[in-house]
């Protein structure tokens, strides 16, 4: 703790964001950078309490409270603010393998649980580790580091997000030979074609991607396991294989009208507006024109978040978000106090320039889709909406009820369903002959990662259902341990 009166003398400061009705306009991030004075002085808020929760990553009430990395944030807060940068990056990249990653898109559980948030704002600690690690590219200090010696043993990595990737590195690391296989034709799963762009630059993932490749990792895109190599033919050429899939199969609405031309899931959204912008900068037109249109995003969280700031981008006529839940609190309730992650009232990005160009939140909550409706040629016209309220059943359980004489109808030309995942595909599961849970998921225990088939491990969203970028990259280096454990008795990995 380099300054002991930092959480004093300064206040919480972020760099500015650009204008949201600016930024609305283009695809680029939208953050600037701090300077490097305003950073030590940021860094010297830290207070290094006896116990820093904020590194802890503990699961308290169903949320993350903490980082799921354990980063060591006081040390390299301290390191920050003595301008010893190199040993700061040093530090980082010992728990996290791409903090420019969680740097850009984590919803940072470290603040919530930052010891200065009991009674001012918390320690900037997620700009103060994207600063960390874009100073140490910048530098040239972050260099492809291959391993010395090969133990050759091969391990396949199914699946390129953030799981696989943090995996696949801690691997090679060891001296394996790791072969990662990708659907997609691009590397970086929901990093790539998830997240748009003005939140994660598609040319950050890629760097990251470079440096593994340059230190000896494989990548074969444009390849389904299960579908255009089957899973067994993998246990008959690897030693090991992760499991990396990702929670892919989204929720639908199976309501009257779902038929109808203009309701999408959100990923088919997403995932196409990426991927024509890499391509050709939307010259191909191979993606979903929320231009003119009033479009209605059903769900509340970072995916909805997303439609809204991509729809926007098109140019889109309106933009509504719906969200069945009530509307959280200004400030934490009692019910959720300090070290949890703060439920609160926030408003995203994409909430942000919408208000900018419309004068208000787009979200309207407590409220339930019951019928689409369409023109005469099957086009999408309208949605039927009831509001709703929470009321304890019969046996004390509170649930969405109704609330009579709130129907609403809302012109609509584009709906998207962002409410959330349901869990991995089945096809790799069943080939390897994998053991489910109940919600659907790889059946294997947190911190093990081995299924009941030997050698094959599973980790990310594929084992712990939809989740975050940080809990990934956590779940992809302890599988990789527990991974390397397998192949040779003993790991040093952490
Ligand atoms: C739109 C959206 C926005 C999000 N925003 C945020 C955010 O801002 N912050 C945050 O922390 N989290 C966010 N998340 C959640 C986060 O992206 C995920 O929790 C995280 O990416 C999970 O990582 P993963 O590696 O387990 O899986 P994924 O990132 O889903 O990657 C799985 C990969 O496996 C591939 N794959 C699947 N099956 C096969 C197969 N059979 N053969 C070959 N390849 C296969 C898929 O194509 C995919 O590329 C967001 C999620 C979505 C959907
Ligand atoms: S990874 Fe997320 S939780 Fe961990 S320090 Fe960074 S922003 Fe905080």
């Amino acid at each position: 703790m380099g300054k002991s009166t930092g959480f004093m003398e300064f206040r919480r400061e972020l760099p500015p964001e650009a204008d949201p009705a600016d930024r609305i306009r283009h695809w680029q991030e939208f953050q600037s950078k701090a300077s490097e004075e305003q950073l030590r002085d940021q860094g010297a808020r830290c207070m290094d309490c006896g116990i820093p929760f904020c590194h802890t990553g503990q699961i308290i009430n169903g949320m993350a409270a903490g980082c799921p990395v354990n980063n060591l944030i006081p040390e390299w807060n301290d390191l920050v603010y003595r301008g010893l940068w190199r040993q700061a990056l040093d530090r980082l990249h010992q728990t996290n393998n791409f903090p420019e990653f969680t740097g850009r898109v984590c919803p940072a559980p470290c603040e919530g649980s930052c010891t200065v948030g009991l009674y001012d704002p918390p320690v900037t600690i997620k700009n103060i580790e994207k600063a960390i690690v874009d100073k140490g590219f910048a530098e040239g200090w972050i260099v492809p580091e291959p391993p010395t010696v090969r133990t050759g043993k091969r391990v396949a990595v199914i699946g390129s997000g953030p799981s696989g990737l943090a995996c696949a590195a801690q691997l090679n690391k060891a001296g394996h030979l790791v072969t990662v296989y990708e659907r997609a034709d691009r590397v970086g799963g929901l990093l790539m074609y998830g997240i748009p762009n003005m939140k994660l630059d598609k040319k950050t993932v890629e760097r990251r991607v470079e440096l593994l490749r340059r230190e000896g990792v494989t990548f074969v895109t444009g390849t389904e396991i299960g579908k255009d190599i089957p899973a067994s033919r993998l246990l008959e050429e690897f030693d090991a294989i992760v499991m990396c899939g990702g929670a892919t199969k989204g929720r639908d609405l199976p309501i009257e009208g779902r038929e109808l031309k203009g309701i999408h899931l959100a990923m088919e959204f997403l995932h196409k507006n990426t991927k024509s912008l890499l391509d050709s900068e939307h010259a191909d037109g191979q993606y979903l024109f929320a231009e003119g249109k009033d479009v209605i995003v059903i769900g509340g969280g970072d995916t909805g978040t997303d439609c809204v700031g991509t729809s926007l981008r098109h140019g889109c006529g309106s933009v509504t978000q719906f969200e069945i839940m009530a509307k959280p609190p200004e400030t934490r309730a009692a019910s959720n106090p300090w070290p949890q992650f703060p439920r609160v009232y926030k408003l995203d990005y994409g909430q942000e320039e919408a208000k900018a160009l419309y004068g208000s939140d787009p979200r309207q909550y407590m409220i339930s889709t019951k019928r689409f409706v369409g023109d005469e040629e099957g086009n999408l016209k309208e949605l039927h909406t009831v509001g709703m309220e929470w009321k304890a059943d019969a046996n004390g359980r509170f649930g969405p009820v109704e609330v009579p004489g709130t129907e609403q109808v809302w012109p609509a030309q584009l709906v998207l369903l962002a409410m959330g995942f349901l869990g991995p595909e089945s096809t790799v599961l069943d080939q390897l002959g994998v053991e489910k849970d109940e919600r659907s998921n790889a059946k294997a225990e947190y911190g093990k990662y081995a299924t009941n088939v030997k050698g094959v491990f599973a980790a990310g969203d594929m084992r712990r259902g939809q989740s975050l970028v940080v809990w990934a990259i956590n779940e992809g280096r302890e599988a990789a341990r527990e991974c390397d454990r397998y192949l040779t008795g003993d790991t040093l990995l952490p």
